[in-house]
């Protein structure tokens, strides 16, 4: 996208026509987007604060209005069959149908917090030509929920499409069926958040309610989508046994034993930051029932270092897909998806490569002229996004490299920029000995670094103005309101356990 035309817009003030829309008779009208189907009066908005009636009729009030796109990998939206390693371009927007006592995007997924300076204006156009360009195959509609987002991810979607590239979705999926029935032509992987299998879990903590999460995961599976399952573990909440039981049980009867399923890590967040992680033994121990209940590919999330984020073949355990963070590596997969070894499915949809990491030798270039940019990991820092403007009127190039330790490196990799372009991308670490990532700059580029918590986090503060976090366990700008949800909830499980 190009520089944006920063505070001159006021992100509320332009709508366009939405679908789904229900024309009552007396001058409301019902949206049929998600299953709230608020009923709007004139001059009002919905639930989710980006839909609303305007002159009678239901409008959308963040078409083409979101945070800046970035480019990941695919296992940031927590889908790890789908060619292991894949470069994304994500794309997340404003608003959201839920309210998550947890959510760690909620600066921009409660539309009363977000602000001017955070809203970036994109066509479909710009979107598909940005990841042909960069030469990603896969869009990523994802973050605060894509479900507020409707029109825009379909005609976007379908542009896509017919360049040749893939749709994932990453979502809560609270959704009616109606919703679901325009996005199966144009999406190919769904990556759903089960938060929970407790309806009253679902009311408390989502404000949302699990019946019809629950119908839309099925439909999408029926309809032979490429389908992951992912939880959030919340500490004491949810990460106990029973709750990882219910979960794989409902994924062995309702799905299939080879769809994948993901227990997430939680880092304290929002109205719940007087919470801590949750432990990781909780975690395996979750992953453990999972598997003895006989699902083939279960995953920890959220975890940078440790080998239940591998993939390995359900028949020889031959070691298929290794990770680290956000970083994977395909080395025991045929082209087709199968095991090296003994030929087995295993649920892996393989893309062909065709792009390689632009590696480049600086030796001939004078680099004393650049400014050098470094970050150290820290703590649970351990991926960053780094925003980069190019204010010239030509094109310009920006490198980095991975710094280890003991003075080694990873080789020069660098992305191009045309005139006046801006671009985010992320950059995890992807081994024990690396320290943090080094950047040379070019005159003419503008740059500024976000520190990530977790995967499908969008950090909207830069280090250059908040400074780097000094707590490793929560995100620099916290939620100034009441922190009471984790302590109304620990009563509310206590209560069941009496
Ligand atoms: S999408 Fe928004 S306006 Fe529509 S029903 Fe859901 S919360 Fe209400």
């Amino acid at each position: 996208m190009n520089i944006p035309d920063l505070n001159t817009k006021k992100w509320t003030q332009e709508s366009q026509p939405a679908k789904l829309e229900e024309i009552l008779g007396d001058g409301s009208v019902k949206c049929h987007l998600s299953p709230r189907n608020c009923v709007i009066k004139e001059g009002q908005v919905g639930f989710c604060k980006v839909r609303g009636n305007r002159n009678g009729r239901l409008v959308t009030l963040n078409y083409g209005k979101g945070v800046h796109n970035t480019q990941e990998t695919i296992e940031t939206e927590a889908v790890f069959h789908f060619s292991p390693g894949e470069k994304i371009l994500s794309l997340g927007n404003i608003g959201c149908m839920l309210n998550c006592g947890y959510c760690h995007n909620w600066k921009t997924s409660q539309a009363k917090y977000v602000t001017d300076k955070d809203v970036y204006y994109y066509t479909p156009e710009q979107v598909v030509d940005s990841a042909l360009r960069h030469g990603i195959k896969i869009l990523s509609w994802t973050y605060n929920d894509p479900v507020v987002w409707h029109e825009f991810i379909l005609d976007t979607a379908k542009l896509a499409k017919e360049a040749g590239l893939i749709n994932l979705y990453k979502s809560a999926f609270f959704i009616t069926e109606e919703a679901i029935d325009e996005l199966l032509p144009v999406i190919d992987i769904f990556s759903i958040s089960l938060k929970s299998s407790s309806p009253e879990y679902y009311r408390k903590v989502t404000t949302g309610w699990i019946e019809p999460v629950l119908e839309g995961i099925k439909k999408v599976y029926n309809a032979g989508k490429h389908v992951e399952i992912s939880t959030l573990m919340v500490t004491d909440i949810s990460d106990d046994e029973d709750s990882a039981r219910t979960i794989s049980k409902w994924v062995l009867d309702e799905l299939d034993p080879s769809v994948p399923l993901h227990f997430v890590r939680f880092h304290p967040d929002y109205k719940m930051s007087n919470n801590v992680r949750t432990p990781i033994n909780r975690l395996h121990k979750a992953k453990s029932i999972a598997q003895e209940l006989g699902l083939r590919h279960v995953y920890l999330g959220n975890i940078n270092d440790d080998e239940a984020t591998n993939s390995y073949c359900y028949q020889c355990s031959s070691l298929l897909v290794t990770r680290y963070g956000l970083n994977a590596e395909s080395i025991g997969l045929d082209k087709t998806g199968r095991c090296l070894k003994c030929g087995c499915y295993n649920n892996f949809i393989i893309l062909e490569k065709n792009y390689s990491k632009n590696s480049i030798n600086l030796q001939h270039l004078n680099t004393s002229s650049l400014e050098k940019k470094k970050f150290n990991w820290h703590g649970d820092i351990v991926s960053i996004h780094a925003q980069v403007t190019n204010t010239l009127d030509t094109p310009n190039t920006i490198f980095f490299r991975r710094r280890m330790r003991d003075d080694a490196h990873g080789e020069w990799e660098c992305i191009s920029l045309l005139a006046k372009e801006s671009y985010r991308f992320i950059i995890a670490k992807s081994k024990p000995q690396e320290i943090g990532p080094e950047f040379l700059l070019s005159q003419g580029i503008s740059s500024n670094l976000h520190e990530v918590f977790d995967r499908a986090h969008f950090p909207t503060e830069a280090i250059e103005d908040i400074g780097i976090s000094m707590d490793d366990t929560t995100p620099k700008i916290g939620y100034k309101g009441k922190q009471n949800m984790y302590t109304q909830l620990i009563k509310m499980v206590n209560k069941d356990e009496n």
